[in-house]
């Protein structure tokens, strides 16, 4: 992929490596490092310099690279345009060369291009990481040295340098921050050389700590300038550089880790290892295998090497890991049971990656070589092709018409140059198609082609599904792989985005293949439901309303005539025709059928190839095709887009088409050579092909979400159909794969209860989820040994929760709805307490499974809130408020409310009223008051109809809240007494209402306890209450009234009193970074009901840095030019720089300039201890925050034992774990980590609770975690009550506690936090995660997360996390914590921790 550096002309002078050379590296290699993430790719690279000759050697290149490196040169050279530049000279440069070049240069501010240098010895840097040995580094070129040079007056000059690398990728990689990286270091080294031997020379040479790539910009011809900060990425490059490269350079070969598999294309080393793989048998012998996986296999070996008393491996990969599903005696369990019984979760693991066949293993003949147990063992093994046997949700059964799509596109432009679309029916001559076309001088516009035939395609079905009048259609589009697809996508995304694609065209491309979020970004939303799902009209809707709803049904020529009952149940049928693409009674896995199949990822999940590594489609065609050995043009693997792409290069047009056109026959003889050999095999064991391959191919229809004709409500209506289908998906993914295995037996009912019942739990206790924000009968028991679940049609039952269940007109009784009730663990066991609608189900003697389920009361809300206000836009003359808050929410929001100038002054003279009440009575808390920024704040409200108050954790956003709430009533009751005013308040959770209430309660308690207030009858008619199920008519509530509750409860209000928002006058929204924008529009369509929007008030706050709402779908980060941030949350889609631009897209800079007009700051924060605030303000950039708490917690306030370990004048606190065991860490299953963690917080908790005063809380990122702790405390006997709560972090925004334990502590098994880098350096769980603290934070961590890969700082939210992690720790006192190993059994028996501490605080002298 990356072009060697000795393949670009180099300048005169490089010196020649002679055959005794130790080889060396360049910075090319380093970045391929991080591209194939290889070890021996770097020993290989390093020993080819190391042996050749001469550079000629190691020069080939590929057509393919060559491509892309003339793309790369294009970009460079299209940069240089209209920059200062400084070319260097034809040789490599020294330091000084070039220092001379700068100062005799006149300009103060140029870039330096053409600059190669010799790179430095670094022996410095290698004595300090303690190498064995050291390494060479090859002569290195950086695209551009911007230079910044000052002389003053005495002749001083000061040079500041940066390193700029173009790149023509599309995104930057961590491969370009470490080759700009190491340019770094070494042009600071060479500088340093340079400085030391010349001391008395007057300049000054400062790198800059900024690294910049620049990328081509896909809006704009200026470059996109990825930046990074050096200093971050420096300590983790040396590490890399300085030790771990010499160390593998150090090790034999055969010592050095290596995988060969699908990030190998395009590796020079690829015949090699893939020839060494076959000879060794290695683990890649299994094709297809993840990076990750094939770390874990290598650790299930390592693990069970160790349980068999340590013994060494000399057998094959594959052959050991055969061993595992065989004892080694007679009436012994095999490796695979043991691990069944200690480690459940790695088990199933090993178990879905061999696809293993339990009962095979159960029934194994004992010393027997068979390998019938797992398909993947017996395909790698005998060099066969075999079934896996398991459901396949991807790949259709059926088709009457298969569309084969084959693109062609040129890696030099990115340009499509070719095509082919092939049809193939079933039934002969019902539709055929077959056309070729390639770019040449006569047809430039390929694009536009494609675009053209495919639609004419699309026609041609939609007129034979017409011709078939109620018959159905079958259509499946197919591409070989998930590149293709994503090419597909991308390319009609961006023609439909360009204006001079024609629109119908593209519409019907978009509207039949594509069902991908990116859809987004276009006008152009298909339906993924259907509408009758997800919009049920109630027999109660009024007749005005049943028209409506016909007229968006029914198009503008329905009958309107007749009366309600005719009309509804016009209405009835008008929904009952919406076409739906799948068949009536199809069950949820049937709508997991993606629209454009991935044949490559049908054939991984359901047949296991003998093919070392991966495979490409001359491989599936070899091995799934009958007689066919080998492909007609002879060409190999993923090497058929390269051979296309050659054709092409070469000008040759009909070998081009040719071989486009035997790309897309290749795709139709694997697609049937696949289903051929899943209908033997189905043969063979006497089943049903559907048990395999549940779903047939779509009806044909291509419908679109069109109901609401405004934009931005057709894509929120996208994106709720999208959330479920999203959330069904992992929820069935996760049932066909066992992943998250719950297995219990039947104990006893619960005495006096009809339907709760006790079970034991066998395993999965870490993913019973028992929070208690839960929603009902999220959960179903099924029957061990059912299928039920995989029958089970959740969209069928998403709204309900009935006794009765029904799966293809089949009433079931080894399936119930579950509602989890308790987790208890005492003396029998873990148990747990149910609550069933099991109506036939019979429970005794029975094992069952727990399996998620999809419950939604939602989203049917969401669709018709969205549906309604489209209407309203379309009916009435003004726009609804929603709606032009997300045209131009600072137009709407500057307007002014009427009274706002009275009321300024009116609260000048209340804040004057309040501080005198205060001064006379002495008090020292002053909660009437507001103080500092929160006086601006309120101004800003009373000033605006809208306002965004933003504020960083801790800085009293709720109080700021209330005390408004209460302010305005106040206002508005000595302005017009008599006058109704209530106040609408909503949150995303409940636990935020709770909050927001009991703070008001307080402030109204505190007001109407001050006595002979002037005119202060208001507070006789004040009242806050919570929003519940039976709610009275607005109009009977005191005038002053404040209802929080959720944007449901609100909603479902409204319903019964449609013009509630008539009595409301101004809507809080609290925690608004976690509401999404169409879940807002619930409330702000409360507010307006029944009323004009004219002179309501909107008041939002939150935090866009911290956690974001929770959706379930990926959805693009940009959006389209002028278009609202619809994809997050309704904070960030309001909050808009003075030219409207979204802030979140301006990085983190916090300050007003920024934020825009609507938005106010709140700058003091009352939370937290000193130490703690200036730690968290150092995540909001500009941010200057005033902490209001300056004393920490007194040291003679902490018992003695405390004082030691919290060493008193500290308020951050890092322990960092250091288990300890004779089994390497990662070889020890995850779960053993977890359970090492939750001991050490068990303990520390239990010490906390003891000895403080005030709450704790246990922040977890895995819900795993959560149980780990939740049954330490729970065996410890810990009862704190209310004062402790362990949870997850979403779950702990908005709430705080004196003192917080964040769990990083899992982070110890090192495999699994490098496959979680993106979870664990989240920047924003981390800064919820470390800022709920009012005292003391203690982040339970390990050496791992302190010295992450240079991966880690991949991207930009995960540098920034990375750097929040690192100051944490910087400022914090830590502690190294050593702890045995739970459950190690080759470790020294486990010791107590609290002995351990014990001991620990005696060796610091603190016992
Ligand atoms: S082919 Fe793969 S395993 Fe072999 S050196 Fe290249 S990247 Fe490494």
């Amino acid at each position: 992929m990356y072009p060697s550096l000795a393949d670009i002309p180099i300048p005169h002078g490089v010196p020649a490596k002679d055959a005794t050379s130790p080889g060396y590296l360049t910075a090319t290699d380093l970045a391929r490092f991080h591209v194939h993430f290889c070890r021996k790719l770097l020993w290989l690279s390093n020993d080819k310099r190391r042996r050749a000759k001469n550079r000629k050697e190691f020069t080939e290149v590929s057509l393919w690279d060559q491509a892309r490196f003339r793309k790369g040169t294009r970009w460079e050279d299209q940069l240089r345009v209209g920059l200062e530049l400084l070319h260097g000279p034809p040789h490599i440069i020294s330091a000084g060369e070039l220092i001379g070049l700068i100062t005799l240069d006149t300009r103060k501010h140029f870039y330096v291009v053409d600059v190669a240098f010799a790179s430095p010895s670094f022996s410095r840097q290698f004595a300090s990481k303690r190498s064995i040995r050291t390494v060479s580094f090859g002569t290195f070129k950086p695209d551009f040295l911007e230079i910044w040079k000052h002389t003053d007056e005495g002749n001083f000059t000061q040079i500041r340098w940066r390193v700029i690398d173009a790149k023509a990728s599309r995104k930057v990689k961590i491969s370009h921050q470490v080759q700009i990286g190491y340019y770094w270091l070494a042009l600071n080294e060479i500088f340093q050389e340079w400085v030391a031997e010349h001391p008395n020379r007057d300049v000054q040479l400062i790198g800059d700590d900024t690294g910049v790539v620049w990328i081509p910009s896909t809006n704009s011809r200026h470059p996109t300038s990825g930046q990074f900060s050096v200093s971050l990425l420096r300590p983790l490059l040396e590490d890399f550089l300085f030790r771990d490269v010499p160390a593998i350079l150090g090790r034999e070969l055969k010592n050095v880790p290596w995988q060969y598999n699908s990030l190998c294309s395009g590796c020079e080393f690829m015949d090699r290892c893939r020839k060494e793989v076959v000879d060794e048998e290695k683990l890649s012998m299994i094709p297809q295998l993840s990076m990750k996986d094939h770390r874990f296999l290598l650790h299930v070996l390592g693990y069970m090497r160790n349980m068999n008393s340590g013994h060494c491996a000399i057998e094959p990969e594959i052959e050991e890991l055969h061993r595992l599903l065989h004892p080694s005696k007679p009436n012994e369990l095999a490796p695979i049971e043991r691990l069944m019984e200690s480690v459940p979760g790695t088990y199933g693991r090993v178990q879905r990656l061999l696809h293993l066949n339990l009962d095979a293993v159960k029934q194994r003949k004992i010393g027997s070589c068979e390998i019938e147990e797992s398909p993947v063992l017996r395909s790698a093994i005998r060099h066969t092709v075999e079934i896996l046997g398991k459901r396949c949700l991807v790949f259709p059964r059926r088709e009457d018409v298969a569309v084969y799509l084959s693109v062609g596109i040129d890696p030099e432009t990115d340009k499509l140059f070719g095509f082919s679309i092939r049809a193939v029916s079933q039934s002969p001559g019902t539709f055929e198609f077959n056309r070729q076309v390639v770019a040449d001088a006569r047809e430039p516009d390929i694009t536009r082609m494609f675009v053209e035939t495919l639609a004419n395609v699309i026609r041609q079905l939609i007129a034979i599904k017409e011709s078939k009048e109620d018959e159905n259609l079958y259509v499946q589009f197919f591409v070989f792989d998930s590149n293709d697809q994503e090419t597909i996508t991308e390319f009609l995304v961006a023609q439909a985005c360009e204006s001079n694609a024609d629109p119908e065209s593209i519409r019907l491309c978009i509207g039949a293949l594509l069902d991908h979020s990116s859809v987004l970004l276009t006008t152009v939303q298909p339906e993924l439901l259907a509408s009758a799902l997800l919009f049920k009209p109630s027999k109660a809707l009024r007749i005005a309303e049943v028209k409506k709803y016909l007229r968006v049904f029914g198009g503008p020529d329905v009958d309107l005539s007749g009366k309600k009952e005719v009309l509804y149940a016009r209405l009835v049928e008008c929904l009952s025709r919406t076409h739906s693409s799948f068949p009536h009674g199809s069950i949820g896995l049937q709508r997991m059928l993606p629209r454009l199949v991935s044949i490559h990822a049908a054939v991984t999940e359901m047949v296991a190839i003998p093919e070392p590594g991966f495979y490409g489609l001359d491989e599936c065609v070899r091995w799934l095709v009958d007689g066919q050995s080998t492909s007609k043009e002879n060409v190999h693997g993923d090497q058929w887009l390269v051979a296309i792409y050659k054709a092409w290069k070469a000008g040759d047009v009909q070998r081009t088409s040719l071989l486009l056109q035997s790309h897309g026959e290749m795709l139709h003889r694997v697609s049937r050579g696949l289903r051929d050999r899943i209908q033997d095999y189905c043969t063979r064991k006497e089943t049903n092909m559907e048990c395999i391959l549940p779903n047939v191919a779509r009806d044909f229809h291509v419908v679109y979400i069109d109901m609401c004709k405004d934009k931005h409500l057709r894509r929120l209506l996208f994106m709720a159909q999208y959330e479920m289908i999203s959330t069904l998906k992992s929820h069935l993914l996760s049932r066909l794969h066992n992943t998250e295995p719950i297995l219990l037996s039947y104990r006893s009912k619960q005495p006096d209860s009809s339907y709760e019942y006790i079970f034991n739990v066998h395993s999965g206790l870490a993913y019973l989820d028992t929070d208690p924000d839960w929603v009902a009968y999220k959960w179903i028991l099924v029957r061990e040994g059912s299928d039920a679940d995989l029958m089970f049609d959740d969209l069928a039952y998403f709204d309900t929760n009935g006794e009765r269940l029904w799966i293809n007109g089949e009433e079931r009784r080894d399936i119930a709805f579950a509602n989890i009730m308790d987790v208890e663990v005492g003396e029998q066991g873990v148990q747990v307490r149910i609550k069933l609608r099991a109506a036939g189900c019979t429970l005794k003697g029975g094992t069952f499974r727990l399996k998620r389920r999809l419950v939604d009361f939602n989203t049917k809300k969401i669709v018709k809130t969205l549906i309604d206000i489209d209407q309203t836009a379309q009916t009435s003359t003004q726009r609804p408020l929603f709606l032009r808050m997300l045209d131009d929410v600072n137009i709407v929001g500057a307007e002014r409310p009427s009274n706002a100038e009275d009321d300024l002054r009116a609260e000048a003279r209340l804040q004057t009223f309040y501080r005198e009440v205060y001064t006379l009575s002495g008090a020292t808390e002053k909660p009437l008051l507001f103080m500092g920024s929160q006086n601006k704040a309120f101004k800003t409200i009373l000033g605006r109809s809208i306002t965004l108050v933003w504020g960083p954790p801790g800085h009293g956003k709720t109080h700021t809240l209330a005390l408004a709430a209460l302010r305005l009533i106040e206002l508005s009751g000595r302005r017009s007494p008599g006058t109704p005013f209530r106040i609408l308040m909503t949150s995303y959770t409940k636990a935020a209402l709770a909050n927001f209430t009991s703070k008001l309660q307080r402030l109204i308690d505190e007001v109407k306890s001050i006595p002979n207030m002037e005119h202060g009858d208001w507070r006789q008619q004040l009242n806050v209450g919570l929003c519940d199920d039976r709610m009275p008519s607005p109009a009977t509530l005191p005038l002053h009234s404040i209802v929080a509750g959720t944007v449901w409860k609100l909603w479902k209000w409204m319903e019964s009193n449609p013009t509630i928002g008539a009595a409301f006058d101004v809507l809080i929204i609290d925690e608004g970074s976690q509401m999404p924008v169409a879940d807002a529009a619930l409330a702000i369509s409360v507010l307006c009901s029944g009323t004009s929007n004219v002179s309501k008030r909107v008041i939002i706050a939150g935090d866009h840095l911290q956690l974001a709402p929770v959706l379930k779908g990926t959805y693009p980060k940009e959006t389209g030019p002028g278009d609202p941030q619809l994809y997050g949350s309704i904070l960030e889609c309001l909050m808009r720089g003075d030219d409207g631009e979204a802030v979140v897209l301006r990085g983190r800079r916090v300050s007003p300039d920024v934020f825009g007009p609507l938005t106010t700051m709140l700058r003091e924060n009352f939370r937290m201890v000193k130490e703690l605030c200036t730690f968290t303000n150092t995540i909001y950039r500009g941010g200057q925050f005033e902490p209001q708490r300056s004393s920490l917690v007194p040291a003679r306030s902490l018992p003695h034992t405390l004082r030691g370990l919290f060493q008193s004048t500290n308020a951050l606190l890092t322990v960092i774990l250091r288990p300890r065991s004779h089994t390497p860490l990662d070889m020890l299953p995850f779960e053993l980590h977890l359970q090492t963690e939750a001991k050490v917080v068990g303990w520390l908790v239990e010490a906390l609770l003891e000895n403080f005063e005030g709450r704790v809380f246990v922040i977890t990122p895995h819900r795993a975690q959560r149980s780990a702790v939740n049954e330490v405390l729970r065996k410890r006997q810990v009862n704190g009550g209310d004062r402790i709560r362990v949870d997850t972090v979403e779950r702990m925004q908005g709430d705080e506690a004196e003192i917080v334990i964040a769990c990083y502590g899992f982070t110890t098994h090192f495999a699994q936090f490098e496959s979680e880098l993106d979870f664990v350096f989240h920047r924003n769980r981390l800064n919820v995660a470390l800022s709920r603290a009012r005292n003391m934070c203690i982040l339970i961590a390990s050496q791992a997360i302190l010295h992450p890969p240079v991966s880690v700082l991949a991207t930009h939210e995960r540098c920034e996390a990375f750097a929040h992690v690192k100051t944490f720790v910087e400022r914090s006192a830590v502690v190294q914590w050593g702890v045995d190993m739970v459950g190690d059994d080759h470790g020294a028996p486990l010791r107590d921790v609290t002995e351990e501490l014990a001991d620990r605080m005696e060796n610091m002298g603190l016992g």
